[in-house]
């Protein structure tokens, strides 16, 4: 058993070393304000020298054979769940969510380690029927190359492996560029696999306070096949603009407006549960977290009423203390963002029925607004905060224009029990994740990823090593 001390390292990793910078940025804790860590602030050289060590590596970790990369990748899932409760408190010191959560991230992220160190052993190829007598078609899975991850504050280890596992597995090397916010876990982790054998260079993390500056330099180079990334839709589309000069492959998983739809036949009391795990886990800083909920007429008032006596019972403060269900926001400007969002709907007509007020440092009482209409900001953007606007609508077809309005194309949640409406509903959303009566559909076993401006491609599941392979076709002739 570990202690989280063992697992602050304030030194980047490139190539197998530890090391120091001649800049460095401080690593805070959201809920108390203490500085964890002075990490190295890299430069574009550095990462550069990241590239290398990434690309230098590639070649030995390829030609390993698939049951020896999976044994690392199962030996370092092993590690990280024997350091779990060390690994929470530090996420919990770094991100702010509750110990319960980061407990639980702990295992979710790791989850995609065993996943694919399983998975690596099933890279397979085929053969195709020949377009000739004397020829023959096979297809190999090759591994793509040197990765750049870059990587959110929001889940500061999941959102590493759930790249870093299927990469590693499928042959390729790695680069992570961890949020500026939570570097530490990141470093940890590497800390982890270094401890368990993973060989210098397959997995590289580089520390860094300016995305803007490093991030071009792993878009930019040549070396570097694929950039995979997580965070908002704007840096996204950065990046993918980016990625074109060298034509690299990108995955990209971006922003949600996730909409919430709670129909007449719903069963209220799980939908009420299902709209507490789907909007304030993480005190509502995830990409899957419900932005809108759409509430029928008939069971409008009494779904508000019984949501916002939940929300009232959820408690706020620093995620190390027992009980708490709501850790801070991870910023100040997180805090302006939820505040303007409310102002702008009472502005509007809104009608406050739980919370509204920041409170000190960053946290943030969970809120609920009712008679919130598609006029007001909370109908488009984003918020990533502890609020829940309600909107109303009458028929289903009202419901289902209401939740494909918008550019985003995440998560979308439902509760209904009609079986043909359950149906239809499922069908017609414009959204790459669907939940029927769920309020949590993250795990490693299915898909995750978005339609339209919310990304490209898809992580966890089998179709999540498919991102990091690509297709050789080889025709023998002349037999
Ligand atoms: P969030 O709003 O969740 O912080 P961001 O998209 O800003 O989302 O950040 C996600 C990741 O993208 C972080 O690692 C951040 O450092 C990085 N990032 C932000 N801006 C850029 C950029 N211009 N180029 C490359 N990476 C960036």
């Amino acid at each position: 058993m570990s202690h989280v001390q063992d697992l602050i390292i304030d030194k980047a990793y490139i190539g197998g070393q530890w090391r120091d910078a001649d800049r460095h940025f401080s690593v805070t804790n959201p809920a108390t304000g203490e500085t964890l860590a002075e990490v190295p602030d890299l430069n574009a050289e550095e990462v550069r020298e990241a590239i290398g060590a990434a690309d230098a590596a590639w070649a030995g970790w390829k030609r390993k054979t698939a049951k020896e990369r999976s044994a690392l990748l199962r030996a370092w899932f092993n590690s990280i769940m024997d350091h779990q409760e060390a690994l929470a408190e530090l996420m919990t010191r770094e991100q702010g969510k509750p110990l319960a959560e980061s407990r639980g991230e702990v295992a979710y992220g790791a989850a995609f380690v065993e996943f694919y160190a399983e998975e690596a052993k099933r890279v397979a190829g085929e053969t195709l029927p020949g377009h000739g007598p004397d020829k023959r078609i096979l297809v190999f899975r090759e591994p793509v190359g040197v990765v750049a991850a870059i990587t959110p504050w929001n889940f500061p280890l999941a959102m590493i492996t759930r790249k870093c596992a299927p990469a590693m597995a499928a042959g390729c090397t790695v680069v992570v560029k961890p949020a500026e916010a939570t570097p530490l876990t990141a470093l940890a982790l590497a800390k982890l696999a270094e401890d368990v054998g993973i060989p210098a260079g397959v997995l590289n993390v580089v520390t860094s306070s300016s995305p803007r500056e490093v991030g071009p330099v792993l878009t930019g180079d040549a070396r570097v096949r694929k950039v995979s990334f997580t965070g908002s839709t704007p840096v996204g589309k950065i990046l993918l603009a980016q990625c074109a000069d060298t034509v690299k492959k990108a995955s990209m998983e971006l922003g949600g407006n996730a909409p919430f739809i709670v129909f007449d036949d719903a069963d209220l009391d799980a939908a009420v549960e299902g709209a507490i795990a789907s909007k304030y886990r993480n005190s509502g800083q995830t990409c899957v977290c419900t932005n809108r909920f759409l509430v029928q007429d008939g069971v409008y008032d009494a779904f508000v009423e019984k949501l916002a006596k939940r929300v009232g019972e959820l408690k706020v403060g620093n995620g190390l203390e027992d009980g708490v269900v709501q850790g801070p926001l991870i910023n100040s400007a997180a805090v302006d963002k939820v505040q303007s969002h409310i102002a702008d709907a009472l502005d509007n007509g809104a009608r406050l029925v739980a919370g509204g007020e920041a409170l000190e440092g960053t946290f943030f009482q969970p809120t609920v607004l009712a008679d919130v209409t598609t006029d007001m900001r909370v109908a488009r953007e984003e918020t990533f905060g502890p609020l829940a606007p309600v909107f109303r609508f009458s028929s289903d077809d009202e419901a289902i224009a209401m939740a494909n309005d918008t550019e985003f194309g995440l998560a979308a949640y439902f509760y209904a029990t009609d079986y043909r409406r359950i149906w239809r509903t499922m069908e017609q959303l414009e959204y790459g994740m669907v939940a029927i009566n769920e309020g949590i559909l993250s795990t490693e076993l299915a898909p995750f990823g978005g339609v339209k401006e919310s990304g490209l491609g898809r992580e966890g599941s089998r179709h999540g090593l498919d991102e990091y392979t690509e297709l050789k076709y080889a025709c023998v002739g002349g037999l």
